[in-house]
């Protein structure tokens, strides 16, 4: 499953915590990532350590801004013990936002926690679909404050 072009993510796709990432894995496992998954917590703690990345300052400080507000947010909600679907729907309404409820792999799940969610608040058709273009827009997002060109999406 590992790709080639990836680096500093873990196997099952999450980003290792101080390690500069190359690429996006595709499919990201709902397994709560370094510090509760011990296959992302051993591929982090075996990691490279960050010093061994050489920075430019001048391309540093003309590309994009070290502080990265959206994969921090990104993280605290992909990595929180928090059970998201089940805690309120203003925590189900941010998941949905920031990581999306659509099992991006093609597994046999695959959309299924979107249905329950949307079941479980009783979200409708169209608050459905203005939940995934607000998550296709976050990703947007995310991937121009990481100075990538986002490739289009439905
Ligand atoms: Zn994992």
């Amino acid at each position: 499953m590992a790709d080639p072009g990836l680096t500093g993510w873990t196997s099952h796709g999450h980003r290792i915590p101080n390690v500069p990432q190359t690429g996006r894995p595709v499919n990201v496992a709902r397994c709560g990532g370094p510090g509760m998954c011990n296959v992302c917590s051993r591929e982090a703690a075996a990691a490279p350590p960050a010093r061994n990345v050489i920075t430019d300052p001048i391309t540093a400080l003309a590309g994009p801004p070290n502080l990265d507000p959206l994969g921090a947010l990104h993280d605290a909600v992909a990595f929180s013990s928090r059970d998201w679907s089940n805690d309120g729907r203003d925590g189900a309404w941010i998941y949905g936002i920031v990581c999306g409820w659509d099992d991006e792999t093609d597994g046999p799940d695959a959309g299924d926690a979107m249905t329950e969610v949307a079941s479980l608040y009783r979200w409708d058709a169209s608050t459905i679909a203005r939940l995934r273009a607000l998550h296709a827009a976050w990703k947007a997002l995310e991937a121009s404050a990481r100075g990538e060109t986002q490739a289009p999406t439905t």
